[in-house]
């Protein structure tokens, strides 16, 4: 009996000590998303890129030659100096393909990390989304750059791309995978349909780079390698290589997205399960600053 009492005691005292800190405790989002400025720290991405955060991130100018930042409320044009070393060349190809230059999209928050609206990845200031819409002049006020939005080159069954979807986002797509500081581009799938149908034989090993994902239809996803040296940037697994068995990802696991996603092949009838309520799954908004890696507690303490 006693034996029980105590363990009832231990018990409770657990489950308390348990909820307390959890209840009490900031979201890493909440941390980072305050954060105004980078870190004053060697350069520097941390952990997986939906899991970690940054130091010494720089920001990309406002405006450019060939680019400028979208949605500058949102203070999410910060990133490691090899990003912005590569929105700089890709917007010099774009001039070089016929656009005015690109319009970038978020990058990460001064000291990357998690987000608490948006993105589960751009954690670690090696992510940057490009607008699908071709710039129409680079001069754009900042009340502007938050009221115009961007262009979808989907269709409205999702099965092909639409007639806003050109040669010049082709060329642009190829420029940014033969990149070699670029890991992966997510891309809507029918583009990436549409580029494996046009690419010569010839020319498309960097198709394998491209990769089919949700969304993506109103921008795409440039992904970089972790830079050379960057001991605590953790390399994504699978690699494109993998993922594709080596070749360039024209494959059934690309039809897939235009096929059997949009339209699942029926199953027989079986009675149906009773209803769980499923359970939520904890995301990159819900991490705390255990859950990261412990050197960005570092970097949120540095100047
Ligand atoms: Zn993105």
């Amino acid at each position: 009996m006693a034996r029980t009492l105590i363990g009832t005691c231990l018990a409770v005292l657990l489950a308390v000590s348990l909820a307390v800190p959890a209840l009490a405790e900031p979201t890493a989002a909440s941390l980072f998303g305050a954060e105004k400025r980078g870190s004053r720290q060697a350069p520097q991405p941390i952990g997986t890129y939906a899991r970690g955060c940054a130091a010494g991130l720089v920001q990309l100018p406002e405006t450019g030659p060939t680019w400028q930042a979208m949605r500058l409320s949102r203070n999410r044009n910060w990133g490691h100096p090899e990003t912005i070393a590569f929105i700089q060349r890709l917007g010099a190809r774009a001039a070089a393909i016929g656009w005015k230059g690109i319009y970038v999209g978020d990058i990460s928050q001064p000291r990357g990390g998690p987000m608490t609206s948006g993105h589960a990845s751009h954690q670690i200031g090696l992510d940057v989304d490009i607008w699908m819409l071709p710039p129409k002049r680079l001069t754009l006020s900042r009340a502007e750059r938050e009221s115009i939005s961007s262009i979808s080159v989907r269709s409205a069954d999702q099965r092909r791309v639409n007639g806003n979807y050109t040669a010049a986002h082709a060329a642009l797509l190829r420029a940014a995978a033969m990149d070699p500081a670029v890991d992966r581009i997510f891309v809507t799938a029918p583009v990436k349909v549409e580029m494996c149908n046009r690419a010569t034989r010839a020319d498309r090993d960097w198709l394998q780079k491209i990769r089919p994902y949700y969304g993506h239809h109103y921008h795409f996803h440039v992904r970089l390698k972790c830079p050379r040296g960057a001991r605590n940037c953790v390399t994504q697994r699978p690699t494109v290589a993998e993922l594709s068995k080596g070749g360039d990802g024209c494959d059934e696991t690309l039809n897939w997205w235009v096929t059997d996603y949009l339209d699942p092949p029926k199953k027989a009838a079986r009675p149906k399960p009773p209803a769980k309520p499923a359970p939520k799954k904890r995301g990159a908004r819900d991490y705390t600053m255990d859950d990261l890696p412990r050197e960005c507690r570092r970097v949120l303490a540095a100047d």
